[in-house]
């Protein structure tokens, strides 16, 4: 389990983590934060350095984007999770943020895996698009080498033949590493589907399939959203997506419980 703030990742509560792709202005992330905490959310995401395919698009805010998401965390007692790019940004980004991000595009960056993982912050590390489990297992096996146990796995999506969703969802891989490793799994529908519509469906197989969390891309309107807006979901979708999801919890939850019972049949018996 990993703790942040006065909660637990990978614990008996399925986190919800949410937000915008990129923090874009005060406005567009206050109005999100305080309606994913409204709607369940411990932990607020959002992108102050982005990784861009294209070299002319957004970069993000940096610092700028860290303060505005300090003042969300003010705000609303949400925690921050934001992805950190380089080395040399990850004692800036560690001040700001709860929990540090790192990018399917740096699941494979080493340095920067041990240079995140010894600031001490919880990491949450992104499967890459063309990463085995085993290669997700080695890289978070950097960050325990490292000193930091904290690290929670991040399932979204890998590059197969298929084109229809922007990537495939590796359902297997989550119920796999949940077996196989003792670290905490989360799911990111929004980055595996690509299409907004898409999103609610995987997040609630996720949790059926015993993710211990969601992250989730939120916006105010996506459709002038400056990074990923078709695969974020307005305000009405996430709440209408949070409420569908109990009875899937409820799955999850009983068979948490079932193996933890049969955890300690075994350790008697
Ligand atoms: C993101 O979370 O906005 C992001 C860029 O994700 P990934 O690294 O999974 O592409
Ligand atoms: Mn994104």
């Amino acid at each position: 389990m990993v703790s942040v703030l006065d909660f637990e990742v990978g614990g008996d509560e399925f986190i919800t983590m949410a937000g915008p792709c990129s923090v874009e202005t005060e406005s567009q992330l206050l109005a999100t934060a305080h309606h994913v905490r409204r709607h369940g959310a411990r932990i607020l995401r959002g992108g102050a350095f982005k990784p861009r395919s294209s070299p002319y698009a957004f970069q993000g805010h940096g610092l700028e984007g860290l303060k505005l998401l300090a003042k969300a965390r003010t705000e609303t007692g949400l925690a921050i999770v934001t992805e950190v790019m380089s080395e040399c940004d990850v004692p800036v980004v560690a001040e700001y943020a709860d929990i540090l991000q790192i990018g399917s595009r740096n699941m494979e960056n080493f340095t920067l895996i041990e240079t995140a993982a010894r600031s001490g912050r919880p990491l949450l590390l992104k499967r890459g698009m063309v990463a085995t489990v085993a290669d997700l297992l080695g890289s978070a096996q950097i960050a325990l080498d490292n000193g930091n146990s904290n690290v929670i796995l991040c399932e979204r999506g890998i590059r197969t033949f298929e084109t229809a969703t922007r990537n495939t969802f590796d359902i297997a891989a989550i119920a796999l590493l949940k077996h196989i490793s003792h670290l905490p799994v989360i799911a990111d529908p929004s980055h595996a589907a690509g299409h907004r519509d898409l999103v609610p469906a995987l997040a609630r197989a996720a949790a059926a399939a015993c993710a211990d969390g969601l992250i989730v891309e939120v916006h105010p309107n996506p459709d002038k959203a400056w990074s990923d807006g078709e695969q974020s979901l307005d305000f009405a979708a996430f709440e209408e997506m949070m409420a569908s999801l109990d009875p899937y919890i409820a799955l999850r939850a009983s068979a948490i419980g079932e193996s933890s019972a049969l955890r300690a049949m075994e350790a008697v018996g």
